[in-house]
């Protein structure tokens, strides 16, 4: 069957599951499995249509109704996935499927949007926090590099730009096969000259979140872990750059919020994006877990290094939602374990 026709069928069947409540079904009876949802940020539902909101952001009313779809599933459901991998490797088992929520970056707005909702719900969450942007007004360079984008598209874009910024510019993605270094000294000339062009909704909603903030998610039961310092996609890094990102990330969440173990999630988190280095520097470092983005279903025999998540962002339909949440595309979108160590 062709792909377009195949995804076209699979959305069908999964609305009839839903529909007719066979996903919760299957859900309640997943027991013994947990699934982990990876968020990022939030934007208030009157900046939703702007465009430099990213696609992997929900919106504050997105954020609730699921939320409210979680509650519906039955109380016990959310756990902090600390707790989970903990028991999981203790040797003990849940009672029910788990969903756990996990939140990506360290961006403002899970602590101003995300963290009343949570409360409202009983709910715990972790949140990784890429240590070198805290309390700080520069973007992520995937932020800087949309809202160039943006600024050239509106025939505004000044200076000089160089092959390799044309190339990143015309091709979403191409930065991610380069390491940090290189990009920040493309990027940087380029918005130094045109920042002030740039929409200031924007850099308000894709700045980092304090440490007092992140003091106060810790205060609220949040579960804090480290996304590395710069949010380098390992895989591009040489070994002392890994190493370094990795151990200084966790050491300063450690330092900064007194805590006991410190979990990890490997930035874009795709097979290639991590790989055995990494798992050894965590596992020497007394790391409790890492997460990636690799889509799928997790067990206690799943790998602590390399736990899988759902992406959840501004085109997660409700009923894509629910699919993801009750097993319906764990078999669909799981992919090998290749890197993991
Ligand atoms: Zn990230």
């Amino acid at each position: 069957m062709p792909a377009r026709l195949s995804r076209l069928a699979n959305r069908a069947a999964e609305t009839l599951a839903i529909r007719t409540g066979w996903a919760k079904h299957r859900f309640r009876s997943s027991t013994g499995q947990f699934r982990v949802l990876a968020y990022h940020g939030l934007v208030p539902d009157e900046l939703a249509d702007r465009p430099w909101v990213p696609p992997h952001y929900v919106t504050v009313s997105q954020f609730e109704r699921q939320m409210n779809l979680l509650a519906g599933l039955g109380s016990g459901t959310v756990h902090p996935l600390g707790e989970v991998v903990n028991r999981c490797q203790g040797g003990g088992t849940m009672d029910q499927p788990v969903v756990c929520l996990t939140f990506d970056d360290g961006f403002g707005d899970n602590v101003s949007l995300a963290l009343p909702m949570l409360r409202q719900y009983g709910f715990l969450a972790s949140f990784f926090l890429t240590t070198g942007y805290m309390g700080e007004d520069r973007l992520l360079a995937n932020d800087r590099i949309r809202l160039l984008r943006q600024v050239q598209r509106s025939g505004r874009l000044e200076g000089p730009l160089s092959p390799f910024m044309q190339a990143v510019l015309a091709h979403p993605g191409f930065h991610k096969q380069h390491n940090h270094v290189l990009l920040e000294s493309e990027i940087e000339p380029l918005w130094s000259t045109n920042m002030e062009k740039i929409d200031p909704a924007a850099v308000r909603s894709l700045r980092m979140m304090s440490w007092e903030d992140a003091g106060c998610l810790r205060d609220a039961g949040m579960e804090i872990g480290a996304h590395t310092i710069n949010h380098v996609i390992l895989g591009r890094e040489d070994l002392e750059t890994r190493q370094r990102e990795i151990t200084r990330s966790v050491a300063e969440v450690d330092a900064r919020l007194g805590l006991d173990r410190v979990p990890f999630s490997y930035p874009n988190g795709l097979a290639g994006d991590f790989g055995p280095d990494d798992v050894s520097c965590l596992q020497a470092l007394n790391v409790p877990y890492a997460v990636t983005e690799l889509p799928g279903c997790n067990t206690p025999s799943t790998s602590v290094w390399g736990l899988r998540r759902h992406c959840v962002g501004l085109h997660t339909s409700e009923d894509v939602f629910l699919a993801q949440v009750c097993g319906l595309r764990d078999r669909r979108l799981s992919v090998p374990e290749r890197t993991i160590g």
